[in-house]
């Protein structure tokens, strides 16, 4: 992929439509279109469902499965670049396309951000820690976790998001039944930390090797599920922040990656004497492509992290991107849809520096993301003023 693929060639002198396909048709894939299209490119989706977030918008939707080939054919033919917009696309399916065409990010990075066992692993190699933690993918294993990992959270390795598909556990013998109910298949037992904070950063990386970064997110989640993400000057400690990003890259650079790439972080907890930065921030996981708390770049920062996603897979410039606001997103979920209505927008637009985002979707059930709120304004002080103000009229808890 050294060749940058440019939008706006007109048909006039000959040329053919720049598409750019994406797998998978959800909210991510939706913006991901949103910006593509923006910049003159024209789209192709693949979902099998006919209503899919990002299907509804695109020039082109396949109707088809992710392992179908027929589908994945179609849309290699029509797309002159293909991206994922979620990481549970089955790896060989991405390496088939990449058979036809530049894939970014690779089938073998998407591959090790869908098994948590593989994805500690590469962070060990990367040199940055991770919590503390056992694969449990036989009896043996079970049987050989150390007390020391209890009380922990099992979680299976692969198909997790949103805090399903984990357990916690105190003991062994809850750990032994939480395997149970979770059919045995391959799990990873991590240690329970005890948290501060939580933080993510997103990472566009080229094929070149050049990285940029968005500004650090500060996170709050609530039964598993992204509720808040706060990004401004002071939001996190300046030293943690740049350990972060700096942790983020080599995690981007070890898998030779390109693309837009979301590292999650855990903060422990000060320890009560020493250096209190000192071994706080642990990874927690990645995704392999633009993430839920990376969504406030669109109305706060003059790149979003979705044109990242478009310029790295059409071998545009990078540039730093650079955030313009103090920003707050929150997270709507299904929860909010009152029955046979909607929640009060009207209330909520009439606040100064909302902007709503909502995904198309067909139905509300408890904890779906529905869309996001970001919150813009001219200082800190004033975008939490009015984002708990919204979260009050959306009936969403304060923060
Ligand atoms: P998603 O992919 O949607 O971000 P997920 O289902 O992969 O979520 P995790 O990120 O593993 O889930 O965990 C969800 C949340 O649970 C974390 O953001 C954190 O709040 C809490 N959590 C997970 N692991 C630990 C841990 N080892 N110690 C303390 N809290 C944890
Ligand atoms: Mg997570």
């Amino acid at each position: 992929m050294s060749e940058a693929l440019l939008p706006g060639a007109l048909p006039a002198a000959g040329a053919s439509e720049m598409t750019l396909g994406v797998m998978g048709g959800g909210q991510l894939g939706r913006m991901f279109v949103h910006a593509a299209q923006r910049m003159g490119y024209f789209t192709a989706v693949l979902d099998p469902d006919p209503l899919s977030p990002a299907g509804r918008v695109s020039h082109h939707h396949i109707q088809a499965g992710y392992t179908d080939a027929a589908g994945l054919q179609q849309l290699a033919a029509l797309s002159c670049a293909i991206t994922t917009e979620f990481e549970n696309v089955p790896a060989p399916a991405l390496a088939e396309l990449a058979r036809l065409r530049p894939v970014a990010p690779a089938a073998a990075a998407v591959a090790i951000a869908q098994d948590r066992a593989d994805e500690k692993a590469h962070f060990v190699r990367c040199g940055v820690p991770c919590a503390p933690h056992a694969v449990i993918a036989s009896a043996q294993q079970l049987a050989a976790v150390p007390d020391s990992l209890l009380p922990g959270i099992l979680k299976t390795a692969r198909m997790g998001y949103d805090g399903k598909g984990q357990v916690r556990v105190r003991s062994q013998a809850e750990l032994a039944q939480a395997w149970n109910a979770l059919q045995q298949v391959p799990c990873v037992l991590e240690k329970m930390l005890p948290l501060q904070m939580e933080c993510s950063v997103i990472v566009a990386r080229n094929a070149a090797g050049q990285c940029v970064h968005l500004p650090l997110q500060r996170n709050l989640h609530r039964d598993g599920i992204l509720a808040v993400t706060e990004v401004y000057e002071g939001n996190v400690p300046a030293p943690l922040a740049a350990r972060a990003v700096a942790a983020a890259e080599s995690i981007a650079h070890g898998l030779n990656y390109v693309g837009v790439l979301c590292v999650e972080f855990f903060v422990l907890e000060a320890p009560a004497s020493g250096d209190a930065d000192l071994g706080r921030l642990v990874v927690n996981e990645m995704a392999p492509r633009p993430h839920n708390s990376g969504h406030y770049s669109e109305d706060a920062c003059d790149v979003s992290q979705f044109e990242l996603q478009v310029r790295t897979l059409a071998n545009l410039p990078l540039v730093p991107p650079r955030q313009h606001s103090p920003c707050i997103m929150l997270n709507l979920l299904g929860d909010l849809w009152p029955e046979g209505g909607v929640p009060p927008w009207e209330q909520v637009l009439a606040l100064p520096g909302t902007h709503l985002h909502l995904y198309g979707k067909q139905r509300a059930a408890k904890g779906r993301k529905m869309g996001h709120l970001n919150v813009t304004g001219a200082s800190v002080a004033e975008v939490r003023a009015t984002a708990l103000q919204a979260a009050q009229i959306l009936g969403i808890a304060g923060f």
